[in-house]
């Protein structure tokens, strides 16, 4: 059965004592512990980090068995985890990861979520979302760099870079979502949210994410027409069903300039509330009678997604925000759910292109002060001219949860140069204990997604999934600590699949090999995809970045 609720308080062990038998795997035991820290997590209670239902370990027997194997493990030894549950231990070398996951794979004909909705009320999976099941989520904190880029390329495009006195409609503000106030007011525009769950507009507005609650409608409006004229962003959370929202702002003709959504549509059994239900009456039903629950949602989604339509015909510009919404909307009938594009398509495929890929840091001490000191050194050695700019706003606004760390996307000599010069800060003692470093999944190197990351590929490779396991393949070649495979995660089960890395840098020698392999050829990877799939931009970063491809014959 699914995870059983438990009150327990899950947090990190801070400073420089060891609880496993070295830091290579007492980075993963503190990442792990991490993800459930109550300030990090949406439920720790049962296991649930964000992303709807997606899970560090399956219940709480195997997450205590996972901590045990991990303060165990010998620095030749190799923990497998499958779907949240540990399953074995290898005898490997010091080179291999300590760690490997699978998280939510079905074989093709099988995945679909009601297998997986099967399996997993029968305790044989748990669904792993993105970084959830790979333990390496670090909040709202890990997803604002990218929401923020898009924003500010959506600006770009439509409103020659210009965003102050706009304001964008969105929806749910879960651990991903949450991120979308901030990063809209950081990117210059105000921000209306509309969230199912009155403590979800809190949380938000406590961790700085979010400016102010409305009541009504009306209030929200009054509040986003003073920030326009006033040329002021703000951000504005108000209590509602998302669909029933849209709809009423259509009516009243005072049009967005942008519109997306982000609710855990993927999951529409246990991440949409649909029209018409309370919270309670929804949990409910959700165990009593899950056909019917996932079909209102469904149609809910359908009225949300003519909204957005609705919207995009009176010129506003809409975009689907990597949840799945215009699927779900097309199974029950709307034909042109995919009139409008998806974020990955419309604003961010070009830096995939570029080589940029997210690199987070994660202190493993504890001490804000580690991340702002190598922050600062990072900007001695990070050669992307927005990274200076881009680490004042962070250190301005965006507060720490968790174990104190950062991220930003950056092309493959800064990510390599960046986790070297963080290795030989770990080795300087100039940092209080090692560094974790890693990136999410959103990468098409690393990500198969039809309707997200590999949405509307050159050469219509869109459904290949070799990318991923080929970049989970090369990430435990080059030694990554931990390398977890996925699918599922983003757009929801039979929609993706998806790898993820983490490294410690623990000031070695070897630690220093592993990073330079690791950040490079993660990146590569990216790089390759876009270049086979025929894009000019992909094929010129070969080049510039001296990467290989095998010859050419004549
Ligand atoms: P979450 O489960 O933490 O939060 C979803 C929120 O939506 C909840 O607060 C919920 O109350 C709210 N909600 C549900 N139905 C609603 C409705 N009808 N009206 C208003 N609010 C409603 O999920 P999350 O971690 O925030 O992720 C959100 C979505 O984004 C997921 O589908 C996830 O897979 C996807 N995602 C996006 C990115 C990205 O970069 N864009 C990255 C990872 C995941």
């Amino acid at each position: 059965m699914n995870a059983i609720p438990n009150r327990r308080i899950i947090r990190a062990p801070r400073g420089a004592t060891l609880n496993a038998k070295s830091w290579q795997t007492e980075g993963p035991l503190r990442m792990l512990m991490n993800n459930l820290d109550s300030e990090v997590a949406e439920r720790p209670e049962d296991l649930v980090v964000y992303g709807g239902r997606g899970r560090a370990a399956r219940n709480w027997e195997s997450y205590d068995r996972i901590v045990a194997s991990l303060k165990s493990l010998e620095l030749d030894e190799t923990l497998l985890v499958q779907s949240g549950k540990p399953v074995g231990i290898i005898r490997t070398h010091a080179d291999a990861p300590r760690v490997l996951i699978a998280n939510s794979n079905l074989v093709g004909k099988w995945a679909t979520a009601e297998v997986f909705d099967e399996l997993e009320r029968k305790g044989l999976m748990m669904y792993g979302q993105m970084t959830a099941g790979s333990w390496s989520y670090i909040g709202s904190q890990g997803i604002i760099g990218g929401t923020f880029e898009t924003f500010v390329e959506a600006g770009r495009q439509h409103f020659g870079g210009e965003l102050k006195g706009r304001w964008l409609l969105t929806a749910g503000l879960g651990g991903m979502g949450g991120a979308q106030p901030l990063a809209g007011v950081m990117a210059g525009c105000s921000v209306l949210a509309v969230e199912a769950r009155a403590e979800r507009i809190e949380r938000r507005i406590e961790s700085g994410y979010l400016d102010r609650r409305a009541g009504t409608l009306d209030e929200a409006m009054a509040l986003i027409r003073d920030a326009r004229r006033d040329g002021a962003p703000v951000s504005i959370g108000l209590i509602g069903n998302a669909a029933e929202v849209y709809e009423a702002i259509l009516e009243t003709g005072d049009l967005p300039d942008l519109v997306t959504d982000q609710t855990a549509a993927h999951d529409p059994l246990h991440g949409y509330l649909p029209a018409g239900y309370t919270i309670p009456e929804w949990e409910r039903l959700r165990e009593t009678n899950p056909e019917m629950i996932t079909r209102a949602a469904k149609e809910t989604m359908a009225r949300q997604v003519r909204a957005m339509l609705a919207f995009k015909r009176r010129g506003v510009a809409v975009f689907d925000y990597g949840n799945n919404i215009r699927q779900m909307a097309r199974d029950v009938g709307v034909e042109e759910a995919f009139d409008f594009p998806g974020f990955i398509a419309a604003y961010i495929r070009p830096q995939f292109c570029r080589g940029r890929t997210q690199f987070r840091w994660v202190a493993l001490s504890g001490d804000p002060e580690d991340i702002v000191r190598s922050s600062r050194r990072l900007r001695e050695v990070v050669k992307d001219p927005s990274f200076g700019r881009w680490i004042d706003m962070a250190e301005d606004r965006i507060r720490f949860q968790g174990l104190p760390s950062r991220s930003y996307w950056m092309g493959l000599q800064d990510r390599v140069a960046a986790g070297q010069a963080l290795n030989e800060m770990v080795a300087n003692g100039e940092v209080a204990a090692p560094i974790v470093v890693g990136r999410d999944h959103i990468s098409s190197g690393s990500v198969a997604s039809p309707n997200r990351e590999s949405e509307g590929m050159l050469d219509g490779s869109d459904a290949v999934s070799d990318w991923p396991l080929l970049n989970a393949l090369v990430s435990c070649a080059s030694g990554a600590t931990w390398v977890s495979i996925h699918h599922g995660g983003g757009t929801g089960i039979g929609y993706s699949q998806h790898a993820g890395l983490a490294l410690v840098c623990d000031g070695t020698p070897d630690s220093a090999r592993r990073i330079g392999r690791v950040l490079a050829n993660d990146s590569a990877v990216a790089v390759f995809r876009h270049a086979d799939a025929g894009y000019d931009e992909a094929l010129a970063t070969v080049e510039r970045e001296g990467l290989m491809m095998p010859p050419k014959l004549e």
